[in-house]
């Protein structure tokens, strides 16, 4: 499958709604396999080195990758909300509010060039990468316009995107995905109506 899949969305809690998508006609969901989520998870740089390590116990990787089920659907939520009313339910601020509750979270000091930084982590690698996904939703709707935060064009694809374009027109998932296979299906069309 193709790399950028992985990362398309341009924010991991949009990533992980588009964990699951449609490829000729069949569903299919990254989660489902454990390797494949795991390479989801390296991709969207939510593992330190001490997660890497720590998730090679496979039952860890699964309890991990049950928690992303639930935020998943949260993530589905909050989209859903933002298409209906453009903002969030006070039902689905509740369920974010229930879902942080479990996160915990440290301090660390860490060398940013030749200074130092004080940066909030994750105590275990579950609570880190949920602590960043949840921040990338926060992020998200503090920074975005929410009509920037959109679903692809094509009438076969469920993936969503952050539109950070400078002209904000961005119609496809990705051009090689669905932009392209778009344009040849038009092509044709035009060319089939001619004659
Ligand atoms: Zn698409």
């Amino acid at each position: 499958m193709d790399k950028s899949l992985y990362i398309l969305g341009g924010s991991p809690w949009i990533n992980l709604v588009n964990t699951t998508y449609i490829s000729n006609k069949q569903m299919y969901d990254i989660l489902h396999d454990p390797s494949s989520a795991f390479k989801w998870l390296g991709e969207n740089n939510l593992l330190r080195e001490s997660d890497v390590l720590a998730l090679e116990n496979d039952e860890l990787l699964d309890q991990l990758i049950e928690g992303l089920h639930s935020l998943r659907h949260l993530c589905e939520v909050i989209l859903a909300d933002l298409k209906q009313q453009g903002k969030l339910s006070l039902n689905t601020v509740d369920q974010l509010k229930r879902f942080v509750q479990d996160v915990k979270v440290g301090l660390a000091i860490v060398p940013k060039h030749e200074n130092l930084k004080l940066i909030s982590e994750g105590i275990t690698a579950r609570d880190h990468v949920m602590y960043n996904i949840v921040s990338s939703i926060i992020h998200t709707l503090d920074n975005i316009s929410i009509d920037r935060i959109r679903e692809c064009e094509h009438q076969d694809c469920i993936l969503h995107f952050v539109d950070t374009s400078k002209s904000g027109k961005r119609r496809w998932c990705s051009m090689e995905l669905c932009g392209n296979r778009q344009k040849a299906a038009e092509f044709y069309a035009r060319k089939k109506n001619k004659k």
